[in-house]
């Protein structure tokens, strides 16, 4: 094995095509850093390919192909209704992942029968209404999900506090690029616990975003607690004694306060969906509470497949979807 070959092989190694929360997650290496990089919370780069220096549009190609031949056998096995694409950056940036080897994921799955939705991530300004347009026309009546790290409403906390040089008016822009399609559907990502405030003040800050975010009209919210990632800022601020993961407690209510904003809406479920899903499961020692939140969210993706995956995209019940959410955060309290 030559030295290349064995770098390729510690990249493949280090991910694998599994299906977590009801999804099935393919890997998908990219070929060069995430064009951000900087953000404080963020150490993904590190198992990047840029370690190697980037790889070239054909070992993309041939390490998606062995992530691909896990994905068959599971889709033999299973009957797949929702993927994820991760590629730990932007799927839609071409210099992440070549516009061939995107075309080839697309290719593969639009085939794959049970498959109802495809969930993808990027950064908004690769968000462009011509590759949508393709990729929705391929999918046909399969749901494309662009799922955006947002993080917050407020622009100067993201660009201060979290590092990310997006301004709210490029999300915005992606936000209608995406609502300009009928089976393309956005998710935010909202950060929950900032660096050197209280836990009360982290609390607001987060569910102004999520209020502000639900004003948006059709878009689905995942809520992920601020984790402590190796190497980055908010490492650092955790060591300075500036940082702690927030609470279960809070995170409990902001799940309710949440939940109350998707009720008090007309159309609380936008075109079709809600999702609040809590994740990465919050970073604490008690097991019990780690498993309350497993279960949460394993209940609200059963859910989702039951009565919107299967249903999709004519016979969803919005009434029974919120009364099934309903039970769940009951259980929840
Ligand atoms: S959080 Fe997203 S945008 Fe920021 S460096 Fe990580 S992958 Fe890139």
């Amino acid at each position: 094995m030559s030295n290349r070959e064995k770098q390729l092989e510690e990249l493949f190694m280090k991910r694998k095509t599994e299906i977590r929360h009801g999804r099935l997650v393919v890997p998908i290496p990219n070929a060069s850093k995430c064009a951000y990089d900087k953000c404080a919370m963020c150490a993904y780069n590190k198992n990047s390919s840029s370690n190697i220096g980037g790889i070239s549009e054909n070992e993309q190609w041939n390490l998606v192909n062995r992530y691909l031949l896990d994905a068959e056998d599971i889709i033999k096995n299973k009957k797949i209704m929702s993927v994820d694409l991760y590629c730990s950056g932007s799927l839609l940036s071409p210099t992440e992942v070549y516009p061939n080897v995107l075309l080839h994921l697309i290719d593969f799955f639009k085939k794959t029968e049970s498959l109802k939705e495809i969930n993808i991530e990027s950064l908004p300004n690769f968000v462009k209404p011509e590759i949508l347009a393709y990729i929705q026309q391929e999918l046909s009546d399969k749901m494309l999900s662009i799922s955006i790290g947002w993080e917050t409403s407020n622009e100067g906390i993201r660009k201060n506090i979290w590092k990310k040089q997006i301004s709210n008016k490029m999300y915005e822009k992606a936000l209608t690029v995406i609502k300009s399609f009928d089976n393309v559907h956005a998710k935010y990502f909202v950060l929950v616990g900032l660096p050197d405030v209280s836990e009360q003040e982290s609390i607001e800050e987060c569910l102004t975003s999520v209020r502000e975010a639900l004003e948006k009209g059709n878009l689905s919210i995942e809520l992920q607690p601020t984790s402590v990632m190796e190497g980055t800022i908010v490492e650092k601020y955790y060591y300075d004694g500036r940082f702690s993961p927030i609470s279960i407690r809070s995170l409990v209510t902001i799940a309710k306060e949440v939940k109350k904003h998707f009720e008090q809406r007309e159309t609380y479920v936008g075109k079709f969906c809600v999702s609040t899903y809590i994740k990465p499961e919050p970073m604490v020692e008690n097991t019990s509470a780690k498993k309350a939140f497993k279960k949460f969210n394993a209940s609200m993706q059963k859910i989702w497949e039951e009565e919107i995956l299967q249903n999709w995209p004519q016979n969803i019940n919005h009434e029974r979807y919120m009364r099934k959410i309903n039970k769940v955060f009951e259980e929840f309290n």
